[in-house]
């Protein structure tokens, strides 16, 4: 049996776990975490029978008490109990599928205890890799990634030496753990893929009235809502590249961005000898939900497989960074470092409610990125109260800008 907690199973990523569950029964849940959604996460417990569960908000809790008072399970709430979920000693791996930064403290509570992470929640890397990756190595504990892109990186890497983490797939068998971050001297360059998402070759002058429900229509993935708005500006995937940086310990110039309208490479690795070796597949996020839990076996899935004769063919181009200028802003704050990287991340989650709520306009979304990025003194090597201030700010900035 392997145990898991989930942080964010009403989710996308959190259900599809749950999904995987279902068909796995060497999986055990015994820990789940939601926001608000009281009637999904009581039909959770219902049916996975964890020993706790989380809401964040106490007066939903309250409520889910009194609606499981017939079972045996804990219920608890707050950051308080997002810790207690996370560093739980029931469990060995930590699902982070919760959205946004609140996701590092129970990340780093999760490390501390030992657990392993198979990480959904790319919002923590991009703002405190500087901190996640040097723990999780301190306290052996594996960062398993679970976005799509990343298992693919990460899949390309294996029998590859020590190109991940310096722990071949067998030595972790033995009992071995690793917790990546150091690609090793045979790669060249990560080739990381892109959809190119619902606006794929519009120009900037065809994209002033684009409404929130044009750009909740990704043309290949069904994805939480503040995700596919990130992939229609392509802020995912410059957020993806800062999670690659950290994950692989790459250089940001190693780090390709190819757009791939049939999003069946997930990704790809080009070694020192010219070799590419990429990962292909349907766009599902079970399978590297299933690849992070199982690591390093991988185990049987139904689901529609690649059909190469059905594709017929397969196509490349390079991004375009005047339209979709929120990609070179990632790269600008990821080489700047220190807290730019959270001030990125924050004004675009901060954007993105603003954009779904009607007040600016999806071009807006970038230029809020790019106003508070140029007002903002970064800090060198923050810590995680020098992020959460540097998130605060970015608030503050917007609402300045924007009003509250
Ligand atoms: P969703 O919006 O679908 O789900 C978010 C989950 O987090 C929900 O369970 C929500 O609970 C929970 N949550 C939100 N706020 C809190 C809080 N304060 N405390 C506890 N739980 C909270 O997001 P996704 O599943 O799409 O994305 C999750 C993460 O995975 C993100 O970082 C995203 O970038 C990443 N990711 C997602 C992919 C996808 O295919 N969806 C692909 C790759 C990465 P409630 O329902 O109660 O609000």
């Amino acid at each position: 049996m392997k145990k898991i907690a989930i942080l964010g199973s009403t989710g996308s990523i959190g259900t599809q776990t749950l999904e995987i569950v279902r068909a796995n029964p060497e999986l055990e849940v015994v820990g789940l975490a939601a926001g608000s959604n009281v009637e999904l996460l009581e039909a959770q417990i219902r049916e996975f029978h964890p020993l706790k569960a989380c809401l964040w908000e106490e007066e939903a809790a309250a409520d889910l008490r009194t609606r499981t008072a017939d079972i045996t399970v804990e219920i608890v709430s707050g950051m308080e109990g997002l810790l207690e979920i996370a560093s739980m000693s029931e469990s060995e791996v930590l699902v982070t599928a919760i959205v946004g930064m609140i996701g590092i403290k129970p990340t780093i509570a999760a490390i501390k205890a030992g657990k392993d992470i198979a990480l959904a929640n790319k919002e923590t890397l991009v703002t405190a890799g500087h901190i996640i990756m040097p723990l999780a190595r301190a306290h052996h504990a594996a960062i398993l990634p679970v976005d799509s892109e990343h298992s693919a990186i990460f899949q390309s890497l294996n029998g590859e030496g020590a190109a991940w983490g310096g722990m071949e797939p067998d030595e972790r068998r033995r009992g071995g753990r690793t917790s990546g971050g150091q690609v090793s001297g045979r790669v060249e360059k990560i080739l990381l893929t892109a959809s190119g998402g619902p606006f794929r070759g519009r120009r900037k002058e065809q994209l002033e009235n684009i409404r929130p429900e044009d750009a909740l229509r990704h043309p290949n993935w069904n994805m939480g809502r503040k995700v596919t708005i990130d992939s229609s500006t392509l802020v995912n995937k410059g957020l993806e590249v800062m999670e690659a940086k950290w994950l692989f310990g790459t250089g940001l110039d190693q780090i390709q961005v190819v757009v791939h309208p049939q999003s069946i490479i997930h990704s790809a690795v080009q070694f020192v000898d010219g070799s590419i070796i990429a990962q292909m597949g349907m766009p599902d996020m079970k399978l590297p939900i299933q690849y992070a839990l199982f690591y390093p076996d991988r185990k049987p899935m139904d689901g529609k497989r690649v059909d190469l004769f059905e594709l017929g063919q397969l196509t490349f181009e390079r991004p375009d960074q005047d339209t979709f200028k929120g990609l070179g802003l990632a790269y600008q704050a990821a080489r700047t470092g220190g807290s730019m990287p959270t001030v990125y991340n924050a004004a675009n989650e901060r954007a993105v409610q603003l954009f779904l709520d009607r007040r600016i306009s999806w071009l807006g979304i970038a230029d809020l990125i790019e106003e508070a990025m140029g007002s903002h003194s970064a800090v060198a090597d923050p810590s995680v109260e020098e992020i959460l201030e540097a998130e605060a700010w970015t608030y503050e900035f917007i609402a300045g800008r924007i009003g509250p």
